[in-house]
């Protein structure tokens, strides 16, 4: 990340927020508002239309809430903040294609959460923990370490506020696909993301569809055999990134632990219980996994399922000594998958030159 585009340079030396004496009303889930709301004597469905200005309509005070009784409104204020989290700075590309925001939370930890425009609507790059424990090598998010899990609510604000920023540019726009590969590994904190999900998905929060919803993984068979399970037909990508366990464990210290062979079993049980493709990212690096070798073994390894490979180009993160593939290594992977039908797409992210690419998130602006 250039100095020119990064963020404000450091989150640290900024004014301490005002302690929080107020509960964040996002930290609510929908049941616990019914309850309340009911032991305050008021009707069920004033929850839902609560939920409809909070999470919809992305209200920032209770004031703006026009058809909920004044006396509630007081009652709610005296008790809650729609504006716990905190909107610290936010950078985009020249051409709009992408924001990165840097959101602090109620006690003081910045997350990064990206806006990517699309042709049709907006997509969002969501972070779900603060820092990440895997440790990656190639990714500054991993570099930074692993500070703690974010909860549900601050996971679905993440969408809310993007939301917000696009409708302030555009009010017909729509936030149409989310993608869970910003700080973080979703399935170490899976309950949280799913409940995330099932927030920005009801008619009366963002009404998202579920298979708008990408979870981004490093592939634990466990996480990957409950999300089989789970009735929402997310979609579901793997960072695969190497085609030996001796490479993978190189690249990805921790993910590595998990043999391929089990990563792949537990892929085909998702692919057969969902009836759904899988897509695999591969991150193509010169001289570690880039060799024809290396593309047979992947035809090998993942051929048998039905599948989607992203060839990703590297992006650069400062302290980290790798380098992108040649082109023709790319064109190399490209003909051998696509020679064993195998598609296959080679992406470039969005968002490079303002540090808002995969594996560029590092959140406290100072440092998947
Ligand atoms: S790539 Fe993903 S799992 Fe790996 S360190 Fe980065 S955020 Fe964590």
């Amino acid at each position: 990340m250039s100095d020119q585009t990064a963020l404000p340079s450091d989150v640290q030396g900024w004014p301490a927020s005002p302690p929080h004496e107020l509960q964040d009303f996002y930290s609510l889930a929908i049941p616990e508002l019914e309850r309340l709301l009911l032991e305050w004597g008021e009707p069920r469905y004033r929850a839902r239309q609560l939920w409809k200005w909070a999470y919809a309509r992305g209200a920032t005070r209770f004031d703006e809430m026009t058809d909920i009784p004044k006396e509630l409104r007081s009652r709610l204020s005296a008790r809650f903040s729609l504006a716990t989290i905190e909107s610290l700075a936010s950078v985009s590309e020249p051409d709009g294609s992408a924001t990165k925001f840097a959101l602090r939370l109620g006690d003081g930890e910045v997350v990064e959460t990206v806006l990517l425009k699309e042709r049709h609507g907006y997509t969002v790059c969501v972070s779900c923990q603060a820092g990440c424990p895997l440790g990656c090598v190639f990714c500054a998010t991993g570099l930074a370490g692993f500070r703690r899990n974010l909860a549900a609510g601050e996971i679905s604000y993440q969408v809310v506020h993007c939301a917000r920023e696009a409708r302030r540019a555009n009010p017909r726009s729509q936030i149409s696909n989310i993608v869970f590969m910003g700080m973080g590994e979703p399935l170490l904190n899976l309950d949280a993301c799913l409940e995330a999900i099932d927030r920005v998905c009801r008619p009366e929060g963002l009404g998202i569809a579920p298979k708008r919803i990408t979870i981004s993984t490093v592939g634990f068979p466990e996480g990957i055999r409950r999300l089989a399970a789970h009735p929402a037909p997310l979609g579901l990508a793997i960072s695969l990134h190497a085609t030996s366990d001796r490479v993978r464990a190189m690249l990805m210290p921790a993910a590595g632990r998990v043999p391929l062979r089990d990563l792949v079993a537990a892929c085909e049980e998702y692919a057969r219980r969902k009836g759904a493709r899988i897509t695999f990212e591969y991150l193509l690096l010169q001289g570690v996994n880039d060799s024809e070798a290396d593309a047979h073994r992947l035809v090998s390894l993942i051929g048998q399922l039905p599948t989607h490979v992203n060839l990703l180009v590297l992006n650069p993160v400062p302290g980290v000594e790798l380098r992108p593939a040649s082109p023709a290594a790319f064109m190399l992977f490209q003909r051998i998958l696509g020679r064993a039908r195998i598609p296959c797409t080679i992406r470039v992210s969005k968002g490079v030159s303002i540090g808002a690419g995969c594996g560029q998130l590092r959140g406290a602006l100072t440092a998947h």
